[in-house]
């Protein structure tokens, strides 16, 4: 294969190896993908934390064209998705079309030419027909506007890049965030840290996590033919029935919030510290998270919990608002990643030199968030407000992939140079979606997360049920496209 693909993929997360596996089935061979570090994997790569795992199980959280009736447990540990996602790329021979430490720097559309001009870190370069972005959304890390963070001499890492050459065993650690990544932390790290400060500036919302293991019985009953799709089903039916509370009425999730505080009440005696983690605002504004073992991991005599807002980070340690002094070793971030940023940082140059900054100076927005006009034969993969609060973002991106799949089929029937969506399409599609939003949860609920833009516009999430979106996008409406030759 020559180094001139008509197609680059961008990213070998779920969404680029996904997109490249569907390409090679529907006959699309010319392709490259495109990854700047020097594995596949995208998040299952890089977050390596104690404790990480999906938190949809695993039978859901994974293709549904490989199913894999051997997950060892429920919510599958990072180390076996990460397996799985190479097993994929053995499997479908993927190997050949991947070039590592290739990170995409800019793309330019030549009208002229009718294609991409993708320029690469090292100074590679590449003149695609298309380019399909799965560069993913939580790969930036975010760290908090905290004076002083800077000045503090001890290690400090972001749960996103854990420091391994660290040994935490007997150490004074403070803890930022009580996010999805840190309720998974937590809990193996009070086990090792002498002392463990955790900051909190919103108690999450926790249900209990039904991690069961998988016995090798019931692994060999999953391998029978059609239960791992009928398990699948079920568990997909499950997770869609939880979103009717976020989008159609928030008063109907108050079988989901009566869980939580059952769960709370259960795990927490001491009424100051429940009083400290029980939510303030509506359940499902952030994500719910699942975890069975972070509230008793705060009841531990080593471990306390500090609600008091930071003040600064000083050479040795932390200091509230309050004027208590928190004397750490180590300060681990566990506060999530910069969203927006990782679509609006890119230098894509579309169109009469539009800008993809320009194209979305108002808020990002894409045809079911996968096409952008102005931007010919670009397709984005888990684009904007295509995520989930309540189910598998790898049903979202097949879903996508189909779209895209649908769009290179128009081209190629009408022997066109180039795809692109019509304006009005746009400013439909994504009307509906905020007129919705703005009668949600994550809107209504009390909360500020990070679902929200700096104008509070959820640019995140899908609306409605994921079938919804399933239906209305993977099949490309030609009305809404114009192909020119
Ligand atoms: C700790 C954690 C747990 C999660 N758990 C769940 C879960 O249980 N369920 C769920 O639905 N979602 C979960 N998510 C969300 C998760 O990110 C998505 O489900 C999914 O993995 C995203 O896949 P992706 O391919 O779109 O992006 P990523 O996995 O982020 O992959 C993007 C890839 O693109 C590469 N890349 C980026 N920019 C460039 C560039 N300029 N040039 C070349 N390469 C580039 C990156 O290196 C990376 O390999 C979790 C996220 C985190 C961080």
């Amino acid at each position: 294969m020559g180094d001139d693909p008509s197609i680059v993929i961008v990213g070998s997360g779920f969404a680029g190896l996904g997109m490249a596996i569907q390409l090679k089935k529907a006959g699309f061979h010319d392709f490259v993908i495109l990854e700047k570090n020097a594995d596949v994997g995208g998040t299952w790569r890089d977050n390596t934390y104690p404790g990480c795992a999906c938190d949809v199980p695993s039978h859901m959280y994974s293709f549904s064209f490989e199913l894999n009736p051997g997950w060892s447990r429920m919510f599958a540990p990072q180390e076996e998705i990460w397996a799985y996602m190479r097993r994929c790329v053995a499997k479908h021979g993927l190997a050949e079309h991947l070039r590592y430490g290739s990170a995409v720097d800019a793309m330019e559309w030549d009208d002229s030419a009718g294609h991409w001009e993708v320029t690469v870190a090292d100074g590679s370069r590449y003149t695609p027909k298309a380019v399909i972005a799965g560069i993913g959304g939580l790969h930036i890390p975010s760290y908090p506007d905290i004076p002083g963070l800077e000045r503090f001499a001890g290690a400090a890492f972001h749960s996103a890049e854990w420091d391994h050459s660290l040994d935490l065993e007997g150490k004074r650690v403070a803890v930022i965030g009580t996010g999805a990544s840190a309720i998974q932390f937590v809990p193996p790290l009070a086990e090792k840290a002498a002392r463990l400060h955790v900051f909190q500036r919103t108690a999450p919302w926790i249900q209990p996590r039904p991690d069961i293991r998988f016995s090798t019985p019931m692994r060999r009953a999953l391998a029978l033919p059609g239960a791992a799709r009928a398990f699948r089903t079920a568990i997909y039916w499950v997770l869609e029935a939880r979103s009717v509370g976020f989008t159609v009425d928030p008063r109907l999730s108050g079988a989901m919030k009566k869980v939580a505080l059952d769960h709370l009440a259960r795990q927490i005696r001491d009424p100051e510290l429940r009083a400290k983690v029980t939510p303030d605002y509506t359940i499902g504004c952030k994500r719910i998270l699942l975890s069975s073992d972070y509230y008793p991991a705060l009841t531990r005599p080593n471990v306390d919990l500090v609600t008091d807002e930071i003040a600064e980070v000083t050479e040795t340690g932390i200091v509230t608002a309050s004027g208590s002094v928190h004397e750490v070793d180590v300060i681990v971030y566990g506060t999530g990643f910069k969203v927006a940023d990782a679509l609006t940082g890119q230098r894509i140059t579309g169109r009469n030199g539009l800008k993809i900054q320009e194209a979305w100076a108002d808020g990002i927005e894409a045809h079911h968030g996968v096409t952008v006009p102005g931007f010919p034969n670009l397709f984005l993969l888990s684009g904007p407000n295509t995520g989930l609060g309540h189910n598998s973002i790898i049903f979202m991106i097949e879903t996508q992939i189909q779209h895209i799949l649908g769009c290179l089929r128009l081209l190629s029937a009408a022997k066109g140079r180039a795809i692109e969506v019509r304006g009005p399409a746009v400013r439909r599609f994504n009307d509906r979606v905020q007129r919705r939003l703005r009668r949600a949860v994550w809107s209504q609920g009390g909360c500020r997360s990070w679902y929200l833009d700096e104008n509070g516009v959820n640019r995140t999430l899908w609306p409605g049920f994921s079938f919804e979106y399933w239906a209305g996008t993977r099949r490309p409406d030609p009305a809404d496209y114009t192909v020119t030759r």
